[in-house]
């Protein structure tokens, strides 16, 4: 019997092969030996374990290539996302509207006035942009921003309660995900959590009942991503923030989401609307800037000027604050909304969630009848339900449009597998024994990109 490792071509002979010839065109030598020396180990691997493995170096020199191939492709790549969920967390949150985009990418590749006042030359501080068109937009004081709502409210609980007793309903004790807990969070910024209430039930005399000397704040958390329904109360903002006046305690909203328009006529009510807060007067009003907001990923707190600059002091601030990519993105966003009409158009978050199915059901039409060119691939448009996601309006079933599809050669989970790891990446969803496409968050330019993406992953 022969030694199958003497089978084994050198790390010389492969380089000489046309495949790996070729792939110098591509890629630096020293990646290309590198990388026939670990396919060439790993294969002395397998033969050792006693895997059969074919050992000639068109086969050995065409492994390469593909390793070297799938190592050229950045692990952090764009997704098109078919699963109708418009924040998808795993897949980014919100995109970007283009001047959005664009002010990141400016910012990114060059210098800009990022602490400089350029009239005076003087320095400035960092959030002067934001604070002013917050302060427009919310009616508050004064506003700034950190890296994710999760920060917000450390750094708001911390500069308004270190130490003190931070009174918060049970029915309110929120897990986001991602380890965002309210208890956690409190502890964390040095707050005392005082709960009240029960889970379905809370009265503002609980709140009441349960000040202190050493309380220093009220919070209200909006349930994000879960609903309390049945027999329940809880306590109006307004009547919170009046409780927190008579004893002089700071009020604080937690509203998530940041719904800075009221996307009500659109099918979604029962989402706090910033302004509205602000002007109930709520002392602080924490929110994500990538979830209904439709920005990049940051927290937003606007409320009183005192409190504020209170916050922009803590030395976590240094630790929190956003970048400059994050702070053009930021400004950007914040300016569409000057106009409401044109940032439901331009701002792609706000966009998909107010697509007319009527819309999507042409456009999946359109898209059925070129899929079903593709041999063997069944294709069904059918009505059916998404959800916003990111922990938003978690029982709000938004009707939607899907494109379930069928191939008789995958196994749906095997076609959805072959559509993620396809090029472009597709995430789609797979239900009731079929890949579904939703086209709501698949923007129009993108769609000959998906055709391509499915043809491959059914054919290839
Ligand atoms: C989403 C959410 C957070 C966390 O926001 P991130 O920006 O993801 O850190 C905090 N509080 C509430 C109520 C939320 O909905």
């Amino acid at each position: 019997m022969s030694n199958p490792f003497r089978d084994l071509p050198s790390v010389a002979k492969l380089l000489e092969s046309p495949a790996l010839v070729a792939a110098r065109q591509q890629y630096p030598q020293a990646l290309i030996t590198a990388t026939a020396r670990a396919v060439l180990a790993n294969r002395r691997t397998q033969l050792a374990a006693g895997t059969a493995a074919a050992l000639d170096v068109a086969t050995l020199a065409a492994e390469i290539v593909a390793v070297l191939e799938q190592q050229s492709r950045p692990a952090i790549r764009p997704v098109i996302n078919a699963t109708g969920i418009v924040l998808h967390t795993n897949l980014g949150r919100s995109p970007l509207a283009e001047s959005a985009a664009r002010a990141a990418y400016e910012a990114a590749r060059g210098y800009l006035n990022l602490e400089l006042d350029l009239g005076s030359g003087q320095r400035s501080n960092r959030q002067d942009p934001i604070r002013t068109e917050l302060q427009r937009l919310t009616g508050a004081e004064s506003a700034t921003a950190v890296n994710n709502c999760a920060a917000a409210t450390v750094i708001a609980l911390r500069a308004v309660a270190a130490g003190r007793e931070v009174i918060v309903s049970r029915g309110q004790l929120v897990e986001i995900g991602g380890s965002f807990r309210i208890p956690d969070v409190m502890a964390t910024s040095g707050a005392i959590l005082r709960e009240v209430g029960t889970t379905n039930i809370t009265r503002l005399s609980d709140y009441e009942r349960a000040i202190t000397p050493n309380t220093a704040a009220l919070m209200r958390v909006h349930a994000s991503n879960y609903r309390i329904r049945g027999y329940t109360r809880s306590v109006p903002l307004e009547q919170l923030i009046e409780l927190g006046r008579r004893h002089n305690l700071v009020v604080i909203d937690d509203t998530g989401s940041g719904q800075m328009i009221d996307l009500a006529p659109f099918g979604f009510p029962d989402e706090p609307l910033i302004p509205a807060s602000v002007a109930a007067g709520a002392d602080l009003v924490l929110f994500s800037g990538d979830k209904l907001l439709g920005g990049p990923q940051c927290g937003i707190i606007v409320g009183r000027a005192t409190l504020i600059q209170k916050i922009e002091k803590d030395p976590l601030m240094r630790a929190f604050r956003l970048d400059k990519m994050t702070l053009a993105a930021l400004e950007a966003t914040l300016r569409l909304y000057r106009d409401p009409a044109s940032a439901c158009e331009d701002i792609p978050t706000l966009r998909m969630l107010t697509t007319p199915v009527a819309e999507l059901r042409q456009r999946s039409e359109a898209i059925a009848q070129r899929l079903r060119a593709i041999p063997s691939l069944q294709v069904d448009v059918r009505d059916e339900v998404a959800y916003v996601g990111g922990g938003s309006l978690p029982d709000i079933a938004i009707p939607t449009v899907v494109l379930a599809l069928h191939s008789p050669r995958w196994s749906e989970a095997e076609l959805a597998r072959r559509l993620r790891t396809g090029q472009p990446a597709v995430m789609a969803r797979v239900q009731e024994g079929r890949v579904w496409l939703d086209l709501r968050c698949v923007v129009a330019g993108h769609e000959d990109e998906l055709l391509t993406a499915v043809r491959r992953a059914v054919q290839e």
